[in-house]
This record gives structure tokens, sequence and C-alpha cells, in this order.
């Protein structure tokens, strides 16, 4: 069986909710807190592990509580986690999350995820060893992604990347990737002159946009497709998208074609939304089946 490297962010997620927002200088008392495991690359590895394939972790946490409950939780999943790096120099990445009646306001702290330079080429090109494709996102220090690029292909691996939170994509690294899977408002953001169509058709085969519940729009050559989403009432769309993208791999890597791979990854993510939590929600295979 071939392996799937994910090269990405670890994160763990503090939600606390309250009726209202502190004043500057105000304490009150909030109504509940949770703790979650998050990150889109944690996500996105768990959503291809729960696929049933073979799933190798290249990440950095800190050398703190919540790296090791982090680094345990994928293990518990299946995943080869001995590509996380633990650095004293960082903590563990965390979102800090406050939601007041449905809203909201996120503070992200990057910690270990921005730390460059915590794993050597000959590393990665080791980790690579036996894997099919490799997904990468946008959470980690750029220098990183373009390292990992770069070995990607003096190893002829394909890459799949998820242009989110999104940055500018250069030619270049259009070039390089094999599937680029923005969601609507990322792909607007990154080719701001071009209509969704027009996007898909100058990417055919490569560019999948996610529209929510509107399914996903790509091309096959000269001809748009948008294959629909499953009609369902969502509890909760957080990490619809990691999700998509970890079946959607699976689905490659399985053997299946780009329409059928998104079919599967959609069906998927429409069980998820299904959930509350974005590691919570992600079906097992036997589901999605
Ligand atoms: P998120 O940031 O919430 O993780 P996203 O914005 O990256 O998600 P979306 O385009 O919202 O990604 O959703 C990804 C996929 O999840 C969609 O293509 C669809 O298959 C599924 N999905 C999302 N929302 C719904 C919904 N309300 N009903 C059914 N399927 C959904």
């Amino acid at each position: 069986m071939k392996k799937i490297a994910v090269f990405g962010s670890i994160s763990t997620d503090f939600v606390v909710e309250t009726k209202r927002i502190a004043e500057k200088g105000e304490t009150i008392i909030a109504e509940s807190f949770h703790r979650y495991f998050g990150g889109k690359g944690a996500n996105q590895a768990l959503s291809i592990a729960r696929s049933g394939e073979e799933v190798v972790f290249i990440g950095c946490v800190g050398a703190d509580l919540y790296g090791d409950e982090a680094v345990e939780n994928l293990k518990k999943e299946g995943i080869d986690t001995s590509g996380i790096v633990r650095t004293k120099e960082f903590p563990t990445g965390s979102a800090h999350i406050t939601v007041c009646q449905g809203d909201n306001r996120i503070l992200i702290v990057q910690g270990a995820n921005n730390s460059s330079d915590f794993i050597e080429k000959h590393e990665i090109a080791r980790l690579l060893e036996g894997c099919a494709f490799a997904v990468i996102q946008n959470e980690v220090n750029p220098k990183m992604n373009e390292l990992l690029l770069n070995v990607c292909e003096e190893k002829n691996i394909s890459v799949l990347y998820n242009p989110a939170p999104v940055t500018t994509v250069t030619n270049e690294l259009l070039e390089k990737v094999h599937f680029l899977t923005p969601n609507e408002h990322e792909a607007k953001e990154l080719f701001p002159e071009k209509t969704l169509e027009e996007m898909v058709l100058a990417y055919p085969e490569k560019l999948l946009i996610t529209l929510g519940e509107n399914g996903v729009l790509y091309a096959e050559g000269t001809n748009v497709k948008r294959i629909a989403a499953y009609k369902v009432a969502p509890v909760d769309t957080t990490g619809a998208g990691d999700t998509f993208n970890g079946y959607f791999i699976s689905g490659i890597v399985k053997g299946y074609s780009i329409e059928k791979a998104i079919r599967f990854a959609n069906k998927a993510a429409s069980l998820s939304v299904q959930k509350s939590g974005a590691q919570e929600g992600v079906p097992f295979l036997g589901e999605v089946e």
C-alpha cells in the first residue's frame, strides 16, 4: 500500500463560550470551556487515516504537555508520528476561540508550527520513502513548505496543496503541485481577475474549488463540472474542508478517477458537518461506504 505524507500544522484549540464579550479591563464569568485537537495538518492526516490509508506526518510541536497530547492523539489514529519534531524554542501551536451568540473570535498563536529548519532535507526525504502523495497547507512556515516541495520534486512525489489560510500562490508553485484545493473565498483571493469557471478551465484536473453546500467545481479538459454536495442538515461545518481534502487524496491513492474521488470526499465531508468539532466528526471508511 502506498503511503500519504502530510506536512502541516498541529494545534490545540481552546474554546470559551460566553453570553457577551468582556469590555476592556473587565472580568466576566463565561458559560463553558472545551479543548479540542486541531490544526489543518492534523485534521487532514486524521481524515486520511480514517479513510483507511497509511499516513506519515511531518511537523513540529513544542516540548510541552499539549505537544505530548497532540502527538498521542495522532498515534491513536494509527498515524506514523516519527516525523514530528519537538522544539524547546516555541510552544505547541494553539487557537484561542471565543464563541459569543453564534459568532467566533479567534486568536492564533503559531508557536512551533511557524518554526523553520526544524527538520533536515535528508530526513524529509527518508520520511517520504514509499509515499504516493504529499499534502500541504498554509499553517506552517512557508520556507518549510518550499523545502518539502523541492524534496517531492526530486523524489517525483505528487503534491496536493490546500492553500488555506490563503496567501499568494506563484506560477512556479502552481506548476509544481498536482492538485490545488481552495474554497470559493480562497479561490477568489488567488485569482481575483477570473470567474470561477475561468479559473478551473485555466487549470483543468488540477484546480478543485470547494463550494460548501454547493459541492465542488473543477474542469476535465475544456469541460467544467460541478459535483453536487450531499443534502444534509449541518450542525458544525468546521473542518469540512479538511475532511474533504483527506478523503479526496485517499480516493486518488485508491485509484479513483478525480470525479469519483470528489464524490467520495463530498460524502465524507457531508457526514462530518453533521457532528460538532473538526476532528470528532470525521467519519471512518465504513460509515462513508
Ligand atoms: P472549513 O474551512 O469549514 O473546513 P472549507 O471552507 O475549507 O471548510 P467548504 O467549501 O466549506 O470548505 O466545504 C468543503 C466540502 O465539505 C464541500 O465541498 C462539501 O462537500 C462539504 N460541505 C461543506 N458544507 C456542507 C454542507 N452544509 N452540506 C453538505 N456538505 C457540505
